[in-house]
């Protein structure tokens, strides 16, 4: 692997072709990002995006967004216009917007040139008859009867399929190729099919529309891309990609394959994704849960983090599948820069602290972002009833607990020292209530005498305490590698039942002001941020993170 000169990192593959080329005296890197209108982008996405974009940026090229719209069947507006919005979102600006459909004159005429060349034809077959004929990867497949028609009928019954006379299926345009090459993609691949379907830009102009293989290649071509950077699947179509461009002699963009981003504990096809939305799994395409772009957006992680990541899993020639946990460490390294502190307890327990003052209260000064001073300071109210996690007790700790338990001593976060003194139960046994004193010469570090406390955790005051909704978000899938479920099960079965769970906590006064997208890091629990389900009346918190990777530990 070679280095670049100037950052001494190492190359990715494309990078290096790129690098190649550009010692060859072809200066000019030009992308673009191709996504189809038919859903919303996810994170395999945007490992395209970045790698699309960063490669023009770093090349001083371009990079244009081109919508792939040439199926009117499963398209739609409202996902061009997320498409955009989720792009911006992560930080890139294409240098121009394009649809190929804009195209369709261009490749329509494209297409009657190669009729005139005698390299396409009208087929009349059925798409059963076209598919049986293909034949299979060891046998070689059967000619049609319509493949040797005259230059003028295939011109006339083409016309006439763009005029609307045929019905969806009647007819096709296939390119005469070989129909024994062991490509099976080259033999006689369709390249228009009838369609009597509203386009979502073009209307009723088309009942004709070209195929993905017909359409790209050119697309590229007429937009003089120069590295048309696609998934490894579409390694194999890449001699259909040149057999167009070579036959029609024009621009010669290239197509160059990277592995398709993998994740564990999810799953990306859209179709899958649009399954979990129409069929309720989820609350929708941008719930915190899913894969999508708006979905991670709504759960708390920044733009940064969706880069960090792309960057770390790199660029790789063989299809991998790269460990959740690997964007979580990178949205928590990003967060834990920018994220104010604040004290939230989920699942509280009351604390009365019997020797400290009726009425009193205490404003602390506690520091915001402890990674960064210029986030300043906040008020906290100490008083005589507080909340504190009921897992900071335990009645009877084992060896090395140093949270709380009776007769023990704990530290309250920028506060006093407590010793709990009594445990109050109620009827069923349940923990209600803790009395404890405290040290009041221990506020914020230090004790009366000299000793000293391990254990320190966090709390909020009782009478300010704000109740909020906070949602937990956990793993959409139990099983790691969802590309290997029982292929007689639906990918439905496999979701995890626990993914979301619901609790109402207490949180401090300050996050009354949160405002929606803010984003904090409860101490000593994890990254929350204000979800747009926030009405004035109750704040909704997202878990975006725990503060320390708790999946791996439970597994074992
Ligand atoms: P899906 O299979 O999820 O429906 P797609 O490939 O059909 O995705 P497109 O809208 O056609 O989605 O994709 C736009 C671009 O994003 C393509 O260049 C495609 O190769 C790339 N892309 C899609 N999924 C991934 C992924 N998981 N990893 C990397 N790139 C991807
Ligand atoms: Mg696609």
């Amino acid at each position: 692997m070679s280095e670049s000169e100037d950052t001494g990192k190492s190359l990715n593959f494309i990078e290096e072709i790129i690098e190649t080329s550009i010692a060859e005296g072809n200066k000019r890197v030009h992308t673009r990002f191709p996504p189809e209108p038919n859903g919303y982008l996810h994170i395999g996405h945007a490992k395209s995006i970045c790698l699309n974009f960063g490669m023009a940026a770093k090349y001083g090229g371009k990079c244009n967004l081109r919508f792939d719209d040439t199926n009117p069947v499963k398209e739609d507006v409202e996902y061009v216009d997320s498409i955009k919005e989720d792009i911006e979102w992560l930080g890139f600006k294409w240098d121009s917007e394009h649809y190929a459909s804009d195209y369709f004159e261009q490749l329509y005429l494209w297409a009657e040139e190669l009729i005139r060349k005698g390299k396409a034809y009208v087929d009349d077959q059925t798409q059963e008859q076209i598919r049986a004929g293909r034949g299979t990867v060891t046998a070689p497949g059967t000619e049609s009867p319509w493949r040797n028609r005259s230059v003028e009928e295939n011109l006339d019954l083409f016309r006439r399929m763009r005029e609307g006379e045929f019905a969806d299926g009647e007819k096709v345009l296939r390119a005469k190729i070989d129909m024994a090459h062991p490509n099976m993609l080259l033999r006689d691949p369709i390249m228009y099919r009838i369609v009597h379907t509203s386009h979502h830009r073009t209307g009723d102009k088309w009942c004709i529309y070209p195929m993905y293989d017909y359409a790209h290649g050119q697309s590229d071509s007429i937009e003089k891309i120069t590295h048309s950077i696609c998934t490894l699947e579409f390694d194999v179509h890449r001699p259909l990609y040149d057999w167009f461009i070579n036959e029609l002699n024009i621009f010669p963009s290239h197509q160059y394959e990277f592995a398709r981003l993998n994740l564990t504990h999810t799953v990306m096809s859209k179709r899958k994704l649009l399954q979990l939305v129409t069929e309720g799994h989820v609350m929708g395409w941008d719930d915190p849960r899913m894969p999508t772009i708006c979905g991670l957006r709504r759960r708390g992680y920044t733009p940064e983090s969706i880069r960090a990541f792309a960057d770390k899993v790199g660029v790789a020639k063989r299809d991998n599948i790269i460990d959740l946990g690997l964007l979580e460490f990178c949205v928590r390294e990003d967060l834990n820069k920018r994220a104010e502190r604040r004290m939230a307890v989920l699942d509280p327990v009351k604390v009365v602290i019997t020797n400290y003052p009726e009425g009193k209260v205490e404003e602390l000064s506690c520091v915001n972002n402890p990674e960064d001073e210029t986030c300043g300071r906040r008020a906290v109210p100490f008083s005589r009833e507080i909340y504190i996690e009921r897992d900071d007790f335990m009645e009877n700790p084992p060896k090395k607990y140093f949270r709380l338990s009776p007769g023990g001593e704990v530290r309250l976060r920028y506060s006093y020292l407590i010793k709990c003194n009594e445990v109050i139960k109620d009827e069923t046994g349940k923990i209600v209530e803790l009395r404890c004193t405290y040290d009041d010469m221990s506020l914020g570090g230090g004790s009366s005498d000299g000793r000293r406390v391990k254990g320190v955790i966090h709390w909020v005051s009782a009478p300010h305490a704000i109740e909020a909704e906070v949602r937990l978000f956990d793993r959409l899938f139990t099983i790691e590698d969802t590309a290997a479920m029982d292929p007689d099960k639906s990918f439905i079965d496999y979701m995890n039942p626990d993914s979301l769970k619901v609790t109402t906590a207490f949180v401090e006064p300050a996050l009354g002001e949160a405002a929606l997208g803010d984003k904090f890091q409860f101490e000593r629990i994890g990254y929350f941020c204000v979800d747009r389900d926030s009405t004035d009346a109750k704040k909704v918190f997202n878990r975006t993170v725990t503060l320390k990777d708790s999946w791996a530990k439970a597994q074992k």
